[in-house]
């Protein structure tokens, strides 16, 4: 997996630049901190978050008179850790999708609207497995578009495992999905990564279908892991998915994808947030290694830069 913090400082992530020249002006104005406040919801970040990083920085700019570069970046670094990760709860493992100490196989459902990048986290997070040791086997419950199928096929014999799938366009995803599962029991498997449909037009549908694949999986194995994903370009549209998938899947962790392409990287604060779910895993990359454990310290560097 790449380094979160070198891909994010090598996008030239401008939040934590612009919030560093303002706060190094001496005697900051009320505009300086409306400056701040902007930069702060340009970047995603939302604004009960970026009201409560106001707040702390500027009573410690006020109480401490910090004015030296370097110590305002650390107070700066400090307060933006506070918000990234109000648990402080930094352990790599809360932010890895749940696939030891669960019977296997270990069950991930990955689901998200097209586009956001499903199959392509479905195929690194295989490919991470692999490399670990572990065997996986994708389900291939995107039934909607035929095309979804074949790239998981080929993101499967890339990384060599198995893909479950069925040639029928508009087959029955749930049918899919539990004969991924059954062949990941059948055959010991630690790890099956179930990729899925995401159509937003109908939230009742998209419940019905969810809510089906899940029962149906859980026939056969404990549902470990669902993960949405989100596009982290999509900024405040993607908080909206967020909302709705939350209600309807079960969400117990986030990937946020195309954090390469974006200087929006405060989206992981407010989706946090927001849904009270992890963000896990980050997207940097089409390529199958640029896939990042989601760490708050590495995060907070590479916007600071
Ligand atoms: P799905 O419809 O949700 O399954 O989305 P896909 O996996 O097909 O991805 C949609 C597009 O986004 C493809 O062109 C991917 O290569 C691209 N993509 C996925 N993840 C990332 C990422 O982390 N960074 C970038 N730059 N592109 C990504």
């Amino acid at each position: 997996m790449v380094r979160l913090r070198d891909r994010l400082a090598r996008s030239g992530s401008p939040l934590g630049a612009r919030l560093l020249s303002v706060l190094s002006r001496t005697d900051l104005t009320e505009d300086d901190w409306d400056e701040l406040e902007e930069t702060l919801l340009l970047a995603d970040i939302g604004a009960g978050p970026a009201g409560e990083l106001l707040e702390a920085l500027r009573t410690r700019v006020r109480v401490e008179g910090v004015r030296e570069p370097a110590a305002v970046r650390e107070l700066l670094r400090s307060e933006l850790l506070n918000v990234v990760d109000p648990t402080m709860d930094r352990t790599i493992a809360t932010t890895r999708p749940v696939v030891d100490g669960v019977a296997k196989p270990a069950v991930v459902l990955v689901v998200g609207v097209n586009g956001t990048g499903k199959t392509t986290t479905v195929g690194k997070l295989a490919r991470v497995l692999v490399a670990e040791g572990r065997t996986v086997v994708l389900g291939a419950a995107d039934t909607f578009r035929a095309a979804a199928a074949d790239q998981l096929t080929t993101w499967g014999a890339r990384v060599g495992v198995e893909t479950v799938r069925s040639d029928r366009e508009g087959a029955d995803p749930a049918a899919v999905a539990f004969d991924a599962v059954a062949k990941g029991s059948r055959d010991d498997v630690d790890v099956v990564l179930v990729d899925t449909a995401g159509r937003l037009q109908n939230k009742a549908g998209l419940m019905d279908e969810l809510g089906k694949i899940s029962r149906v999986i859980t026939r056969e194995a404990p549902l470990g892991e669902v993960l949405l994903v989100l596009d982290a370009t999509t900024g405040q549209n993607g908080m909206q998915q967020a909302k709705v998938f939350g209600e309807v899947a079960g969400v117990t962790g986030i990937v946020l994808t195309k954090l390469d392409g974006t200087a929006k990287g405060g989206i992981v604060v407010a989706v946090q947030r927001e849904l009270g779910v992890p963000v896990k895993l980050v997207g940097l990359g089409e390529g199958p290694d640029d896939l990042a454990p989601f760490d708050p310290e590495q995060f907070v560097d590479g916007l600071l830069g």
